[in-house]
């Protein structure tokens, strides 16, 4: 059997009832389920508002949208991003006319605070920090940094599902403005495609409500369940399409409840990895301030010769990936071009090894000792 990098693993009994929970009720849209989640999710992180979408990517698109509005920003101003992260990160900043100016990463993969402090300018408005693998980095000092400075803080949370910091979820820390979770179909919290935002207070969580549903000012969920003027409503913005659904949500809700047990398996997939390469000089290990509470999305390593451990792997029918490669490596961000030369570096030696529920403790030591005989 090939061993993927990443594979869900689904409550698949569970998940089914909760569907036909939705199907038997005629309710598959916006509402329902999509509220019970945003209060489950309330509940198991803190934050104060949620809001369910039908991914991240159009989280982070609405995040710097409504930063944009509320604080009176202009096309050309500038936001502050890791060249270490899936493009959605660094896409949500263009989607609003605005421009991603990348700062270098640190041992942790994150944002270094040294870096985006050498990047702001008077056009700067706002720092995108990406918790890598879960990983919360110096999220403490970038917040020290925006507060100084008067810029916001996005939080793309989309690793961290499950991550805490002495038991408190970082994107409910004063200072984070906003912050957005993916539920894609390989995170940690898999769905098919869905996520959430959180802002801190109610006025962005009712604008970001309206803006994702086409700028309409009440939602169908409200609408049938008022008299007889349901069918009358506002259009206030030109807003999107961008709600999540019951369906998606009664899988999210089912999934949610095995969330820490999960991250807690990753968790120990981590500590043997770590183990098997703790003696190999030539290996890096990426480490975790907030190791034990980490939700290691991802477990990666940083090797001399990673195209060739990637021929290794695919001789033994395993298959290894690489999160990220440097984001102005692709065509449109090429402008940056020189500007993050450790992310660059980090580009071209990372690799990610497998990290899911479905490995076995033998496959992960199988996977180490391939590691350790090649990388010598
Ligand atoms: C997966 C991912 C996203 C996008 O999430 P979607 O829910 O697929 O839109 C954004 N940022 C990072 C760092 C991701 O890993």
């Amino acid at each position: 059997m090939s061993i993927q990098v990443l594979k869900p693993k689904f409550e698949i009994e569970e998940c089914l009832d909760a569907v036909r929970e939705c199907l038997e009720m005629g309710w598959t849209g916006m509402g329902f389920k999509t509220v019970q989640f945003e209060e489950a999710w309330k509940e198991y992180t803190g934050h104060k508002f949620a809001y369910y979408l039908n991914s991240n990517t159009v989280g982070l698109h609405l995040a710097v949208q409504i930063l944009k509005m509320q604080n009176g920003w202009i096309d050309g101003d500038e936001i502050i991003t890791t060249p270490i992260t899936f493009v959605s990160t660094n896409h949500a900043i263009m989607y609003e006319n605005l421009h991603p100016t990348f700062a270098d990463v640190d041992d942790y993969l994150c944002l270094d605070p040294v870096s985006v402090e050498s990047r702001i300018n008077e056009k700067t408005r706002a720092v995108i920090f990406v918790g890598y693998g879960g990983r919360v980095g110096q999220l403490d000092k970038i917040i020290e940094i925006c507060k100084k400075h008067d810029l916001k803080l996005i939080l793309d949370a989309a690793h961290m599902s499950g991550t805490c910091v002495n038991g408190v979820t970082p994107g409910t820390w004063d200072g984070v403005d906003v912050t957005v979770y993916s539920f894609q179909a390989v995170k940690n919290l898999p769905t098919g495609d869905s996520g959430m935002i959180c802002f801190p207070d109610a006025a962005s969580d009712k604008l970001v409500r309206q803006l994702a549903w086409l700028g309409i000012n009440k939602d169908t969920y409200a609408r049938s369940n008022k008299g007889t003027y349901a069918w009358k409503y506002d259009v206030d913005y030109v807003g999107y399409k961008y709600n999540g659904n019951a369906i998606m949500a009664a899988i999210a809700l089912v999934q949610l409840k095995y969330l820490d047990r999960d991250n807690a398996r990753r968790r120990q997939i981590v500590e043997m990895y770590n183990k098997s390469f703790a003696n190999n000089p030539k290996i890096k290990i990426v480490g975790a301030p907030n190791h034990k509470e980490c939700s290691y999305h991802i477990y990666e390593l940083i090797v001399p010769d990673r195209e060739g451990l990637l021929g290794k792997f695919a001789e033994n029918d395993i298959y290894a990936g690489v999160h990220y490669r440097d984001n102005i490596e692709y065509s449109m961000y090429r402008y940056a071009e020189g500007t993050c030369p450790k992310a660059r570096n980090i580009s071209e030696h990372i690799i990610t090894l497998p990290m899911h529920m479905w490995l076995t403790d033998e496959e992960v030591m199988q996977i180490a000792n391939i590691v350790n005989e090649y990388v010598k």
